[in-house]
């Protein structure tokens, strides 16, 4: 690998609004983060074209502003998986394969339009499909994190 000591300056033009706008997206963030302490899942509506964000995003698809908060359910359907671990690869001899896959999955939690990912728990991976219903694990200690949102068990 080839190392140099210049450094190379790239003119242009930038939208320094991208700090405000994290900002933003903490702040929505951080009302759902507490609605989980309650229990709650909130989500954001477009007024626009209805469409509902679950975490929720500071702008719509349609570029619209989702202003209006509404409580989503904690069950979910399955849209996409993998799994990770040693037992996913074929051609491993058998004295090697070990641990346990962890199964992650893309779930649309209903009353939300978009897409969430979340673990899958107390099921075979081969059991797991698109489709299948899952709910939301509520951790014994609800912290008010993403971490709150970790695991999802079939229904
Ligand atoms: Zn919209």
């Amino acid at each position: 690998m080839e190392y140099k000591d210049v450094t190379t300056a790239i003119e242009g033009s930038w939208n320094l609004s991208f700090w405000e706008w994290k900002l933003e997206s903490i702040a929505l963030i951080r009302k759902t983060l507490e609605g989980l302490k309650e229990h709650k899942m909130l989500a954001n509506k477009c007024p626009n074209c209805g469409l509902v964000y679950f975490p929720p995003k500071p702008f719509c698809r349609c570029l619209s502003i989702p202003d209006k908060f509404v409580e989503i359910k904690d069950t979910a359907t399955v849209t996409t998986y993998t799994f990770t671990g040693a037992w996913a690869y074929e051609g491993i001899a058998d004295d090697e394969v070990s641990g346990t896959p962890l199964i992650f999955a893309g779930i649309v939690f209903d009353g939300s339009d978009t897409m969430t990912v979340c673990n899958l728990n107390d099921v075979e991976p081969e059991q797991v499909s698109v489709g299948m219903r899952v709910r939301l694990r509520w951790p014994d200690k609800i912290e008010g994190t993403l971490n709150d949102l970790l695991h999802c068990v079939p229904l």
